[in-house]
């Protein structure tokens, strides 16, 4: 006689276990005026693929609705002017969906850019206020101290999962074997209040949200006065930058091969 089995059991272990799977994907945003309301209404921000790849990428950001981006703490920024803008008047001034204009191109060969291909490198300044810090002081308040490799101290912006997706590099960095040290080893710098060299746009290193490897095994357009590519970094190291949101400055026409920073609204998912 067949044995029976008794389904119930494994039917509610399943379900259990996909409610704890996609609770994850779950983050309960109850902004500050909410919480002062009587019946508080909770709003659940659903990860998914479809979703505007701010409001997807960044914790702050709660929706994208009339053409506005719309802010944890009810703020908001205008989203598309609709005007057509050239490469240079969008690296000057850009609006948050001009800065997706270009796409990124993770985990490929590493190959010489075609002209201008510089995605990441339109960046709204006031967007990134509203994300890390208005200004020097407010930034330094959302500093946390990193370990690196070679045992340094580093700062880096808590706020959006900037520090939280560089720790998950830096883990996974240490498990490379010894021959990747020299890339690594000794840091360039991270966190630095300062402008863009020739320019009045602030640098994201100024966010506390992006990182420079060794100078010495580096390439940079503006000190090599040319658009010639050149590059050491291996891609193994690159890969693993951008597997946690990283965006590096050598998939860019304007190169800067020691550079990575933390710009998930441009990848379709990280890890
Ligand atoms: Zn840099």
């Amino acid at each position: 006689m067949p044995k029976r089995y008794n389904l119930l059991p494994l039917a509610l272990f399943l379900l259990v276990k996909s409610f704890i799977l996609h609770a994850k994907e779950f983050k309960i945003l109850a902004p500050k005026n909410y919480q002062n309301q009587k019946n508080i209404t909770v709003m659940f921000k659903i990860k998914t693929s479809k979703q505007n790849s701010f409001v997807r990428a960044y914790p702050s950001i709660v929706a994208l609705k009339d053409n506005k981006l719309i802010f944890e703490d009810n703020s908001t920024l205008t989203y598309s002017d609709s005007k057509e803008r050239t490469f240079k008047e969008k690296l000057k001034n850009p609006t948050p969906k001009d800065m997706l204009s270009i796409a990124y191109k993770p985990s490929i060969k590493i190959t010489p850019p075609t002209k201008n291909d510089d995605s990441g490198r339109f960046r709204n300044e006031k967007l990134f206020k509203k994300l890390y810090g208005k200004n020097k002081a407010e930034i330094e308040k959302n500093l946390t101290k990193l370990t690196w490799l070679d045992g340094s101290t580093i700062y880096f912006n808590k706020r959006q999962n900037a520090l939280k997706q560089l720790q998950k590099v830096i883990d996974e960095l240490k498990t490379l074997p010894s021959e990747y040290k020299k890339f690594l080893s000794p840091i360039g710098g991270a966190f630095y209040y300062r402008y863009i060299k020739d320019t009045e746009r602030l640098s994201t290193h100024s966010f506390a949200i992006a990182i420079d490897l060794n100078v010495a095994n580096s390439s940079y357009w503006k000190w090599d006065k040319t658009y010639r590519y050149k590059n050491k970094l291996p891609l193994k190291i690159v890969e693993i930058f951008e597997k946690y949101g990283f965006i590096w400055g050598g998939r860019w026409y304007h190169y800067d091969t020691m550079h990575f920073e933390y710009r998930p609204e441009l990848f379709e998912s990280i890890d």
